[in-house]
């Protein structure tokens, strides 16, 4: 059977292509882009990658460079370090506009130019030269992508030959003591990021990386931490389109960002990277039917961030007490995601369990994912029942309760087969 994925991206593109919006002309060599151009891609967890329309076409990644950018700013100095020097407020603004806080000088966020060109400024150390922080950045974006990226020479020139707005927001940055590197080498720097050439394909994984903790679903390698991203997607989710910010969240809500020259990156954590591509423009600079085709996938496959539908499935399989060896032993068989709402299901259900010194046997071979409350709870079960008589044996093939917290006084005994016949 072949999947119907693509053949639905196809149909989306095909109620999406309208012709209205204009191409940027603020950059000359943007303003040669076939606008009719259009082309989506969708990369989910597994590392899987759909796409359709004109998938194979490059373009410049523009501002969509920013958060990751940010995102790299922020595995150098640390998440507080760059909060002293750009703020995390949406401005309302165009991207381009001066939005500095009266007090402290600082961006806005990092998503606007004036915050986006302060940030290119603290990749790497303060000491390195241009060439090598540009290259930081280089080799950053392209482990987001799992590809080598490299810089559209003529994007690159034609827009620095007419950065004189860019250049302003430098000297005014800098006029602040946000950095202390010049201005020009920052501007530069900051025009080649701009400039990297991707398709729809590099944004949709770059997009599921973010969405992944950081992990990169297609290569592997883990990028940045799982903090660093949400970081990340919470400054994409308030400033990433910037004064259109609201009506995205309320029509598509999912954290994205929006470049010059068409492209769109969406990434809804845990489930999709979306990248999207057309070069006319909104009058906020979004895509016009970029727009249209996020709006699209949000609505006909549920992605909307705040309207999430429960658990799929009860953490606790089975649970109660069995016939084993002659006796009677409390078995619970967990599964699924475990986190704060299964987790509670989890303890509500073992709170059935009576002190005494019953043997539990509480299999997590089909735990599929924990995260730390998850990992706390199943710790604190596990400590709680050996503090009232029990012995409890974890049946773990995996390994995936190794560093669990179960309190100082007892280990819990840990199997790789159930003890159980019927298991
Ligand atoms: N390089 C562009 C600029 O600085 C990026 C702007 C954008 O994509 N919104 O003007």
């Amino acid at each position: 059977m072949e999947t119907p994925v693509a053949d639905y991206l196809e149909q989306v593109l095909d109620a999406c292509a309208t012709d209205d919006g204009e191409v940027a002309s603020y950059i000359p060599e943007l303003a040669a882009a076939d606008p009719n151009r259009l082309a989506v891609a969708v990369c989910v967890g597994g590392g899987r990658v759909y796409a359709a329309g004109d998938a194979g076409v490059r373009f410049s990644i523009q501002s969509i460079s920013k958060p990751f950018v940010y995102a790299l700013a922020l595995r150098d100095h640390g998440i507080a370090f760059m909060e002293e020097r750009i703020g995390v407020e949406p401005s309302g603004d165009p991207f381009n506009e001066i939005s500095l806080e009266e007090d402290s000088g600082r961006p806005r966020n990092p998503m606007i130019n004036i915050g986006a060109i302060a940030t290119h400024a603290w990749v790497g150390e303060e000491d390195i030269s241009a060439g090598e922080r540009f290259e930081r950045v280089r080799a950053g974006l392209s482990a987001f992508a799992g590809r080598e990226l490299v810089v559209d020479e003529a994007v690159h020139t034609s827009e620095l030959d007419t950065a004189h707005r860019n250049l302003a927001l430098a000297h005014l940055v800098r006029s602040r003591d946000i950095f202390t590197l010049d201005p020009h080498d920052v501007v530069d720097g900051y025009t080649r990021q701009c400039s990297l050439l991707v398709d729809v394909r590099d944004l949709a994984i770059m997009a599921m990386t973010l969405g992944s903790s950081g992990h990169n679903p297609v290569t592997g390698e883990q990028v940045v931490t799982e903090e660093i991203c949400r970081q990340v997607l919470s400054v994409m989710a308030t400033c990433g389109m910037y004064d259109a910010a609201g009506d995205w969240m309320t029509g598509v809500g999912i954290p994205a960002k929006s470049g010059v020259s068409g492209g769109i990156l969406g990434a809804l954590p845990g489930q999709a990277g979306i990248g999207a591509f057309s070069p006319r423009l909104d009058s906020f600079g979004n895509s016009t039917r970029g727009v249209r085709v996020c709006e699209r996938l949000s609505h006909d496959m549920g992605l909307h961030l705040l309207a999430q539908p429960p658990m799929a499935v009860d953490a606790v399989r089975t649970a109660g007490v069995i016939d084993h060896d002659g006796g009677e032993w409390y078995r619970a068989v967990l599964q699924g995601g475990l986190h704060f709402a299964s987790g509670e299901r989890m303890l509500a259900q073992l709170a059935d369990v009576e002190p005494g010194d019953m043997p539990v046997s509480l299999d997590v071979s089909r735990v599929a994912s924990m995260n730390d409350v998850g990992r706390r709870m199943l710790g604190e079960v596990v400590r709680r029942l050996m503090a009232e008589g029990h012995r409890v044996v974890l049946v773990d093939p995996r390994g995936v309760t190794a560093d669990l917290d179960t309190g100082d006084d007892a280990e819990p005994e840990v199997v790789e087969h159930s003890p159980h016949a019927d298991a």
